[in-house]
């Protein structure tokens, strides 16, 4: 049986997120390095808190530095987007199975991505398009950190699924989509920024296009040939003068696939 940490005197000292994203709390680095052992989320409706903040501080250990993203990680609970067999691993820096193949992504990831996202930005950026829905985490995550999320799926499963698991968070600014996210979202644009959760080959044409003057897209690219070749991370700047793309750290995401199913 493991010891619950002290509660909720060591959330006590929690900070409010300056960034003024909902809810969200921050703990400091101090109190939550020395909590002794992370409870184990018990199912929908526990108070995962705790375990959350513990999250969020190995993602500040990771060197994610941005406020608003660490406090969007601490408010939105990654169990509720996962199978219940599943919930005892919600808050591991791992990627996990939510059916018909694909998966969520590592917090990891998706506060790196995020990060990356908002390079810098003080408040809220504007319009995002996410490509590949999956389960809805990445979208809770992103409607804390832009004006309006618009949020593609290709798989009619997993559309359905994501809008199940959004429907009690009650996010206005979440549109999900079902379609192919290789066409984008042309309704929706110019984005201040696109975010992809599944790699291809190239970025397509229409996401460049729909990306507005000075928006940034953050997506993974495969950099090898052959089967289950490598992906890096691209961060596209699309700049008065041109576009500008910048390959970072290898990465594993499902495929970017074409058409809907
Ligand atoms: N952001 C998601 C991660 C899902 S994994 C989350 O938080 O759960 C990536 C998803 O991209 C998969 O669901 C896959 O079906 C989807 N995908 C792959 N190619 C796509 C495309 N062309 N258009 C839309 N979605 C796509």
């Amino acid at each position: 049986m493991k010891q619950r940490p002290a509660f909720p005197a060591k959330l006590d000292t929690a900070v409010r997120a300056r960034t003024g994203a909902q809810g969200a709390t921050v703990a400091p680095s101090a109190s939550m390095a020395r909590v002794p052992a992370v409870p184990q989320p018990q199912g929908l409706g526990m108070d995962s808190t705790a375990v959350r903040m513990n999250m969020v501080q190995k993602l500040r250990g990771q060197g994610i530095t941005d406020a608003a993203v660490l406090a969007a990680m601490g408010a939105i609970e990654r169990h509720r987007f996962v199978d219940s067999g599943l919930v005892n691993q919600a808050y591991e820096d791992t990627s996990l199975p939510i059916g018909l193949g694909q998966t969520i992504s590592k917090p990891g990831v998706v506060s790196r991505m995020a990060e990356l996202m908002r390079n810098g930005a003080s408040g809220k950026i504007g319009r995002v398009l996410e490509i590949g829905t999956g389960c809805g985490y990445q979208a809770a995550v992103l409607s804390l950190l832009a004006t309006e999320v618009y949020s593609i799926e290709r798989l009619r499963g997993l559309h359905d699924k994501a809008r199940d698991n959004l429907r009690h968070l009650r996010l206005p600014n979440v549109h999900l989509l079902f379609g192919d996210g290789m066409e984008g979202y042309a309704k929706g644009a110019p984005y201040a920024a696109i975010i992809a959760a599944a790699g291809g080959e190239a970025v397509p044409q229409a996401w460049v296009e729909q990306l507005a003057v000075g928006g940034r897209l953050v997506a993974p690219v495969v950099t090898g040939t052959g089967k289950g070749s490598a992906q890096a991370l691209l961060v596209l700047d699309k700049t008065p003068q041109g576009v500008r793309q910048t390959l970072l750290e290898p990465v594993h995401f499902v495929p970017l696939k074409s058409g809907v199913a």
